[in-house]
């Protein structure tokens, strides 16, 4: 283990990543719901043409929420935290590029937005990945559209209602987890098919809320199409850093660092972090890259 990784996993002990979801999030209301979010109902039906189009054969039908239920309701998970066969925390074959991720997380108490940050990216120019909830893009329409109209970003899955991805409904930083196969079906796919409805093609990358998995949600993300992405850089400690230690976090980063900060808390120290960090690591000769930049289709 790296003494990155081990910063890391310290930070992680402190419960640092809990301010991605806020005190008031998580429980309550959303908790009661059950049944699979709107815009799911296409994947139980995939429609069929007589005539099939030349890519048919190398297309796959989407998975629906039963053959999920049906190939994992029964599986006992051997691993719960933030890695998990088929996680990704770093980017492969690369002597100077590192990822900024931003998450949206969205909810009460999560549905800010960092425009002071955006500014800063868009100012000098520095491509990243947003990790976008579903309630998060409801309460900023506006700002979701010019984001995925922006190529410096990439859109990405931060999931439907911020949930750790579990399949027996374990929690993390005192958020209830998804608590079966199907729920880790519409934490997933229900987001999912907002962001393809939205930007006109799924999203390839999927961060929970919390960035918790177990090792069986973990195969379900795959199974669904996505890579589940989380990190080796927790920049900012779910927004609860002040500026100057997201400065020396992240100007920490090395070549393949994937950098987890925050973009819906305005009041926190990120953007100014961000912005006195990103010189830094240029000096050093880095580059930034978007996760579709330095992580290809498997
Ligand atoms: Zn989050």
């Amino acid at each position: 283990m790296t003494a990155g990784r081990r910063a890391v996993l310290a930070a992680m002990a402190g419960g640092l990543l809990a301010g991605c979801a806020g005190p008031n999030n998580g429980g309550g209301a959303s908790g009661a719901a059950s049944s699979p979010p709107p815009g799911t109902a296409a994947a139980d039906s995939p429609t069929t043409s007589a005539v099939a189009p030349v890519t048919a054969s190398t297309t796959r039908p989407p998975v629906t929420r039963a053959e999920i239920v049906a190939r994992y309701g029964r599986s006992v998970p051997h691993t719960w935290g933030f890695d998990a066969p088929g996680v990704v925390h770093s980017l492969p074959d690369t002597a100077r590029d590192i990822a900024l991720t931003f998450d949206a997380c969205g909810g009460p108490g999560g549905s800010g937005y960092d425009r002071a940050l955006v500014d800063i990216l868009r100012a000098r120019r520095i491509p990243a990945t947003l990790f976008i909830n579903s309630r998060w893009i409801d309460a900023n329409p506006a700002e979701f559209h010019r984001l995925a109209a922006d190529p410096l970003f990439e859109i990405a899955n931060h999931g439907t209602r911020h949930r750790p991805l579990s399949v027996t409904g374990r929690s993390a930083y005192g958020i209830p987890g998804t608590r079966g196969a199907g729920e880790v079906y519409d934490e997933i796919a229900g987001n999912r098919a907002k962001l393809t409805g939205l930007l006109g093609t799924p999203p390839r990358f999927f961060r929970s809320g919390t960035a918790y998995c177990d090792d069986v949600a973990a195969r379900i993300v795959t199974d669904l199409g996505e890579r589940f992405v989380s990190f080796s850089v927790n920049g900012d400690g779910g927004a609860t850093f002040t500026a100057e230690q997201v400065h020396t976090t992240v100007a920490s980063a090395r070549a393949g660092s994937i950098v987890l900060c925050h973009m819906n808390h305005p009041e926190g120290g990120t953007a100014r972090g961000i912005a006195s960090a990103v010189p830094h690591l240029l000096a050093r000769g880095h580059r930034f890259v978007r996760l579709s930049d330095a992580l290809h289709h498997a």
